[in-house]
């Protein structure tokens, strides 16, 4: 019998977590690495919550480091992502964007979750010109300018305080009165004199023709509406899991986040596992997303020896 295929979806911590253990398990695992390779953290700066980094580590090189450690045990990669995947007989057969087909008899899927967007029309028509979810990416292009900010998360903290950097003055938008962030985050932004913060609002329009020259906003308790005048519009409202190409085969909550078995990475499926932001909404960490990575991998070992006997 060859030997039993394992590909790993994914390359951030839960993708690459999953890959060291399987490589160490001498599975050579196949990384499908997507269309962002290393996941979330690459756009991000200083990373101080992941154990064994007294000192903070960059986004990218934790990144980097993960990928060097499977690499080291043999796993592979290709820059590629799944458009389709056949998961009702085994192997699965799955379809790439670079117009491959593979087969696994067992599938790790780590797909993470991407930016959420606001929906506007002209939010996707001044995208890349004013119009961002990554102030670590575009944030440097605005020197000296205005720019507003929308979330209340974590996220829209870092990405404010980030941004005040190059910004003249940075604007946060929050549809309600208080923040969700984590009150060390909410504490810099609040004490930063570069930051305001206008509550209660929405933004329910970008303006400009060629490049952003303002929102649109609305109260959200007197429905009264104003512009503002930014050169640049970041969106800091959270994500949505990369699960399109597995549903509705693979079952998933409402909001798409795959669904997986109680104290497990076991979906629906046999054989097919999912690891990491990918199927957790609650928690969202790269250490808590490379333990699932690590149950999977382990979970996945299993299930190709049952095969075997
Ligand atoms: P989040 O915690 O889900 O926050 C999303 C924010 O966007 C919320 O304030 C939400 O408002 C707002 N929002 C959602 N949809 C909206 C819409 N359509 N219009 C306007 N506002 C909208 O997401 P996150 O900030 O990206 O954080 C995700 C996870 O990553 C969290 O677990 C966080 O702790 C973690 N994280 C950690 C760090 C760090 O430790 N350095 C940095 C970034 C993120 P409501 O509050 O009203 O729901």
């Amino acid at each position: 019998m060859s030997k039993p295929r394992v590909i790993v979806l994914g390359s951030g911590p839960a993708g690459l977590t999953a890959a060291l253990y399987l490589s160490r398990a001498n599975l050579e695992p196949h990384v499908l690495e997507g269309m962002q390779p290393g996941g979330q953290l690459t756009i991000t700066t200083d990373v101080d919550n992941f154990p064994g980094f007294p000192e903070g580590i960059m986004g990218p090189e934790l990144m980097e480091r993960m990928k060097a450690q499977c690499e080291r045990f043999g796993a592979t990669f290709s820059f590629d992502e799944i458009t389709e995947a056949d998961l009702s007989q085994r192997p699965f057969t799955l379809k790439t964007s670079t117009g491959e087909t593979l087969h696994a008899d067992a599938l790790i899927i780590a797909t993470g979750a991407s930016a959420r967007w606001l929906g506007l029309d002209n939010e996707k028509r001044l995208q890349g010109r004013g119009v961002s979810s990554c102030a670590t990416c575009d944030g440097f292009f605005f020197q000296g300018v205005p720019l507003v900010v929308v979330g209340g998360g974590d996220s829209a903290m870092e990405e404010a305080t980030f941004l005040t950097k190059f910004a003249s003055k940075v604007s946060v938008v929050h549809r309600r009165d208080s923040l969700r962030a984590s009150k060390i985050m909410q504490d810099r932004a609040l004490k930063n004199d570069k930051i305001e913060f206008i509550w209660n609002s929405e933004v329910i329009d970008v303006l400009g023709d060629e490049k952003v020259s303002g929102v649109r906003l609305r109260d959200t308790q007197t429905g009264e509406e104003s512009d503002l005048p930014v050169a640049g519009l970041f969106l800091a409202i959270g994500h949505i899991p990369n699960t399109a190409p597995f549903l509705p085969a693979l079952e998933a909550d409402d909001n798409g986040y795959l669904l997986t078995a109680a104290d497990s990475t076991r979906t629906n499926i046999e054989g097919v596992f999912a690891a990491g932001d990918v199927q957790d909404h609650v928690y969202r960490q790269a250490i808590t997303a490379a333990g699932s990575g690590c149950m999977a991998a382990l979970e996945a070992e299993r299930w190709l020896e049952s095969l075997e006997d």
